[in-house]
């Protein structure tokens, strides 16, 4: 039965609704802080998760787009809107050899092994990234030397500002370093198309598995944390070297660290809030810019309700 609330939405967005409300948002990112948000819905089709967004924007009620919530930060004292989490959606096609489309919620690990599976090379960098399809074009996601702009093909977007649901080819997508062109607050990408070579599996399978292995090596695994904390400002001066050089691997507050592993990485202890991160991350921040002058810029996206001095910390 369909709470009465709903009845001025389109079935298909009803149907999408059926979560929660005041939902813990903190259960829902990798660095497990965030506040509740008003409503909390997962839609199981595309068409629901198009129909929802169209209905909420015209509506004009704040929404947001959740992946695997690995790149974010979400205020501890949440969001007051609808957040739309796209992990229901999972479909995966292999339509013709070399050509792979995923919907939205499909993880990256998953989607890399199962390239691999099929003999299929240029996924392998993904394997360690623990985002979504929706969430890894957004970010032009990249490791080992590789990036989502290398294979992909084209994005099926939903751009609500004017209701059309379009396939954009990646070279119209204007991918640079851990950006597109395409803004979350206004565009849903529902879905991708790459294309991939094929490959000898055994060597996939081994380049696949040394990826997956170097992050074992190197992130701070065992402690909840959100990767990469600021992008890097130079490939050759990362931000991770830059961070350790300066001393900032010893900074703490509250329940957030850097980790000892990663200067780059932040680590929630145990009850971390938005607060403490966004304190830790103007200290890491000004840590760089006293040795080297240079201004580390979060490569994180933000949610909910901040303050000015807060927001301080995304200024370019
Ligand atoms: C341990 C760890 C290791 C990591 N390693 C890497 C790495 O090597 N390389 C790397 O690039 N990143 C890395 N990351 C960061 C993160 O996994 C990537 O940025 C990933 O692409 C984010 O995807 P997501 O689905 O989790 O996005 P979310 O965190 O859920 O969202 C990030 C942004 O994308 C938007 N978004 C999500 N889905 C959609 C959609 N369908 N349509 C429109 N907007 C959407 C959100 O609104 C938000 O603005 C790492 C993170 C962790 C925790």
């Amino acid at each position: 039965m369909l709470d009465p609330k709903f009845s001025t939405f389109s079935s298909k967005a009803a149907r999408a609704m059926d979560d929660a409300f005041n939902a813990p948002l903190a259960k829902h990112t990798t660095l497990k802080i965030g506040g509740n948000a008003n409503r909390l819905c997962h839609p199981n089709t595309v068409d629901e998760l198009v129909e929802l967004v169209s209905d909420l924007n015209a509506k004009g009620e704040p929404w947001f787009i959740l992946g695997g919530g690995s790149n974010l930060l979400v205020s501890s004292e949440g969001f007051k809107g609808t957040v739309v989490r796209t992990t229901n959606l999972t479909e995966i096609k292999n339509p013709e050899p070399g050509i792979i489309e995923a919907a939205a919620g499909v993880r990256l690990p998953h989607i890399a092994k199962k390239a691999a599976n099929l003999g299929l090379s240029g996924m392998e960098f993904a394997v360690g990234i623990p985002g979504t399809i929706g969430g890894g074009v957004i970010m032009n996601a990249g490791a080992h030397g590789s990036c989502m702009a290398n294979i992909l093909l084209s994005a099926k977007v939903l751009d609500t500002t004017t209701g059309e649901l379009k396939e954009i080819a990646a070279e119209d997508l204007d991918f640079t370093y851990r950006r597109c062109k395409l803004d979350p607050l206004k565009h849903v990408v529902v879905s991708a198309v790459f294309k991939m070579e094929q490959g000898s599996a055994a060597d996939i399978e081994k380049k696949t598995k040394e990826n997956e292995d170097y992050r074992w090596r190197t992130q701070p695994i065992g402690f909840p944390n959100a990767g990469s904390t600021f992008k890097n400002p130079e490939p050759t001066k990362t931000a991770g070297f830059l961070l350790d050089k300066s001393g900032a691997k010893e900074l703490k507050e509250g329940g957030a660290a850097v980790s000892s592993l990663h200067a780059n990485f932040v680590v929630n202890l145990g009850g971390a809030t938005s607060h403490d991160v966004t304190t830790l991350l103007k200290r890491m921040q000004d840590c760089v810019e006293k040795e080297f002058e240079i201004h580390l810029q979060p490569e994180w996206k933000k949610l909910g309700k901040f303050t000015d001095s807060e927001l301080e910390v995304w200024k370019s």
